[in-house]
């Protein structure tokens, strides 16, 4: 497939492009994007910090993106009591440059993550080179914290990964499970990665407050998701200080440009506001599970924004394609008979249940 003249990696060889299909759509409902665009006075706050800092585009931003740094601990400490400051921070353009940046600096032996879960965290370790190992769930994809610890001893992985609320399926794992996977990851050489991108969505309690007693927990966040800021690309992480020194050692210069500092700094600022459609979304989860059951389906336990089901007769691939045709974009996520849906506006939502309804 590859010329022969080409010198790619044997190992990327067998590899084809990954992501989700961006096609338009009447309700686009498969990237776990917020429905809600920016308000007309973020729009112009943020072009107006744009514009101010287009002044010296001739410079390289802040190298080491201080104030936004600050502005995303002070934000976590809002929420959860905490006392973070500059130094447990760390943002990059988007939490995937957050994952690569930790498998360059602590992808020496091996990773380990819990199937089904976040894709890319499998593909960016094998891009990065790091020994991949699938560690076990409960048959119904529920987290099951014995199996977790049974696969951290036998594989002793440099980095373990769990997301919570996981993606695809949508459930949480409680903040005393993740604290005696903590005790384990770290008694066998390990750091402990929570990927949170969905945590406003979630009740159970942030893995930031297990740093201080586990400094080898990191807590990866993203502004794409609640924040509804996807197309700026910020993700962030927090964790002890000498894991942001790490991440020092790894990032490129001037990874995060002047204007994508300038927009998320807003985003910050204008942060009531852009999650105060987090509820809203919340109540439109469970509303859609209401449809869902109440035309046969079945749904997994979500507390982020979309949810996994199953129950159709079609396969998920032409169920997939079906609902396309009628101008509703869902996510096949490779479970044969699953199909997973983002929770949209209300006009998406409807749209969804009445092209699933005709079809099934
Ligand atoms: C969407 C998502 C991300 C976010 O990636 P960004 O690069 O920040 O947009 C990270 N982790 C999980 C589990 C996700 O579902």
């Amino acid at each position: 497939m590859w010329p022969a003249w080409l010198p790619l990696r044997s190992d990327l060889q067998p590899l084809t492009a990954y992501g989700a299909p961006q096609l338009p759509a009447e309700a686009s409902l498969n990237t776990n994007e917020n429905p809600y665009p920016p308000s007309i006075a973020l729009q112009q706050a943020i072009t107006a910090a744009v514009a101010e800092a287009s002044s010296t585009l001739n410079r390289y931003p802040d190298r080491d993106a201080g104030k936004l740094r600050a502005g995303l601990a002070s934000y976590i400490n809002e929420v959860n009591g905490s006392s973070f400051g500059t130094n447990n921070a760390w943002a990059a353009n988007g939490s995937n440059e957050i994952i690569q940046s930790l498998f360059l600096a602590f992808g020496n032996t091996a990773a380990l993550g819990f199937t089904p879960s976040y894709s890319m965290h499998p593909i960016i370790s094998l891009v990065a080179g790091t020994k991949w190992v699938n560690g076990k769930r409960n048959d119904d994809f529920s987290f099951n914290l014995d199996f977790a610890i049974h696969d951290v001893v036998l594989t002793k992985p440099n980095l373990t990964f769990i997301t919570t609320p996981n993606n695809p399926t949508g459930d949480a794992i409680s903040i005393s499970e993740i604290e005696a996977l903590a005790k384990v990851v770290g008694e066998n050489g390990g750091l402990l990665v929570v990927d949170e991108a969905y945590a406003e969505f979630s009740s159970e309690d942030s893995a930031v407050n297990l740093i201080a007693e586990y400094p080898h927990v990191i807590v990866i966040r993203t502004m794409s998701k609640a924040f509804a800021f996807a197309g700026v690309r910020v993700g962030y992480l927090i964790a002890d200080p000498v894991v942001i020194d790490a991440m020092m050692l790894v990032r490129l210069p001037y990874h995060l440009s002047a204007l994508t500092q300038a927009a998320a700094l807003v985003a910050l600022d204008f942060r009531e506001e852009l999650l105060s459609n987090v509820g809203a979304l919340i109540t439109a989860r469970e509303d859609l599970k209401d449809s869902l059951h109440a035309l046969g389906l079945q749904t997994a336990p979500s507390a982020a924004n979309f949810i996994l089901f199953t129950g159709f007769k079609k396969s998920s691939t032409q169920l997939w394609a079906q609902l396309l045709e009628k101008g509703v974009l869902i996510r096949d996520v490779g479970l044969s008979s699953y199909l997973r849906v983002t929770i949209g506006n209300e006009a998406e939502n409807k749209a969804f249940i009445k092209a699933l309804s005709e079809l099934l």
